[in-house]
């Protein structure tokens, strides 16, 4: 299995809104919170988000990373993760940080399944 797919499935399976049925996973994505689904072989459907973004050295750790609509990744690149972007607001996108961790936390199970 690709690394970003089991990557994908270890993040599913410590998310309480997904739940494995058949070839595809089905939740709720971490930005919007609308439905969401993704093929569990091909991770085709969902983004991998990094929450504190890379740039400012976020991590790979489970608790920073969400599964959310390829869109709704975009969008977050786009509009908040430039470093010009978080300048104009920082307090912001402090906020929309730390409420997308807290999310992610709130969520948080401990995994039933293993990943490939
Ligand atoms: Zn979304």
């Amino acid at each position: 299995m690709p690394s970003a797919t089991r990557l994908m499935c270890q993040i599913a399976a410590t998310d309480r809104t997904f739940e494995r049925e058949g070839t595809h996973w089905f939740g709720k994505c971490l930005i919007c919170n609308g439905k969401l689904s993704f093929d569990a072989r091909t991770g085709y459907g969902a983004n991998i988000e990094h929450i504190l973004p890379r740039t400012l050295d976020g991590d790979n750790a489970l608790l920073n990373l969400g599964l959310t609509h390829p869109g709704c990744n975009a969008e977050k690149g786009r509009n908040w993760d430039p470093k010009r972007k978080r300048r104009a607001d920082p307090d912001r996108y402090r906020q929309l940080v730390e409420n997308l961790l807290r999310k992610r936390r709130d969520r948080w199970r401990e995994p039933a399944r293993e990943c490939g």
